[in-house]
Order: structure tokens, then C-alpha cells, then sequence
């Protein structure tokens, strides 16, 4: 079996189990858990904040008009999106597109995110926004400022995460 069954087996699993998951109050609204999309053995891993209304309808992340933004960003890169995964920081749509808060985004990251990043080990992480870019630090005292940090490659234990602008700010 080659790595990239092997992840997917392995992300499947993963998804199982979690898949009524009501382990947080964003359960309660949702529609769709958005899991994450894309190659399970990627180099390069997107991380945004939350689905927003039609990732929540459609249970795939970044397909409205931040994700149109996204994927034409890749595009004048040369890269699809089958070929990196996206996923995000809570897995369930806020209400309102609100900001995920802290104990809704370290509840989903210890389910999901984390073990997704252990089985996909991505070489690098690209956090889209400060939400993103602060969960992933996990850092609540200290949040870096995303106009500061952008374009850079940050460590955080084993991983390396460049941090840039969240799509929703640059159609804003
Ligand atoms: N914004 C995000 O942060 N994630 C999505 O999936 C869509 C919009």
C-alpha cells in the first residue's frame, strides 16, 4: 500500500469515530462537520479559522468566496488544491461566522487537527489569519499580530508554519 492509502486509511479512522462528534457547543448548530479536503500525504498543509455558511452546507472547507479567493491564490502559484490539504482550526461552523473561541478551538484541535497534522505530516503549515495563526501556536497570553508575522516561517515544536492573510481580509 503506498503512503498516500495508507494516510487515507489512516484519516478515515481518524474521522469515524467523530463524525456525530458533540464534544463542543458549535455541534449544536452545524450542519455539516467539514473534516478537510485534499492529498492525505501532502507537503503542504492550509489551516484556516472555521467553515463559514457554505462549507457548512456543502462539508468542504474554503468553497465560498474566501475559498474562491484561495484556490485562484494557488492557481497563480501552480498549485491545486488536490495536491495540498485544507482544513481548519474547528471543524464546525460558528454561528454568525463568529471567531472560534479558545476552549471550542483546543476541544476540536485535540480531536482533529492535531492528529490530522501526526498522520499527514505536512512539511510545512500555511495559517490563513491570526485565529489560525494563534491556535496553531497555541499561545493565548502572547498573539502574534498577523500584519507582523506574515511571510514568515515560525516553529513551533516540530512544526514550521508561515502564516499569511486570510482571504475574508483581503476581500474586505
Ligand atoms: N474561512 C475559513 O477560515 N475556513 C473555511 O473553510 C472557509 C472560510
Amino acid at each position: 500500500m503506498n503512503a498516500t492509502k495508507f494516510n487515507a486509511n489512516l484519516l478515515e479512522k481518524l474521522y469515524e469515530p467523530l463524525k456525530n462528534c458533540q464534544a463542543c457547543p458549535l455541534s449544536k448548530t452545524r450542519t455539516n462537520i467539514v473534516f478537510g479536503t485534499g492529498n492525505p500525504n501532502a507537503t503542504l498543509m492550509i489551516v484556516g479559522e472555521g467553515p463559514g455558511r457554505d462549507e457548512d452546507l456543502q462539508g468542504i472547507p474554503f468553497v465560498g468566496k474566501s475559498g474562491q479567493l484561495l484556490t485562484k491564490a494557488l492557481e497563480a502559484y501552480g498549485i491545486t488544491r488536490e495536491e495540498i490539504f485544507i482544513a481548519n482550526i474547528v471543524k464546525c461552523r460558528p454561528p454568525n461566522n463568529r471567531a472560534p473561541i479558545w476552549t471550542e478551538s483546543q476541544t476540536c484541535m485535540s480531536l482533529l487537527l492535531y492528529n490530522q497534522i501526526k498522520i499527514i505530516r505536512p512539511k510545512i503549515i500555511c495559517a490563513l489569519g491570526s485565529s489560525a495563526l494563534n491556535m496553531l501556536l497555541s499561545d493565548q497570553k502572547n498573539p502574534l499580530k498577523i500584519t507582523k508575522v506574515r511571510g514568515q516561517v515560525l516553529k513551533k515544536g516540530d512544526l514550521l508554519i508561515f502564516p499569511t492573510f486570510h482571504p475574508a481580509y483581503i476581500l474586505r
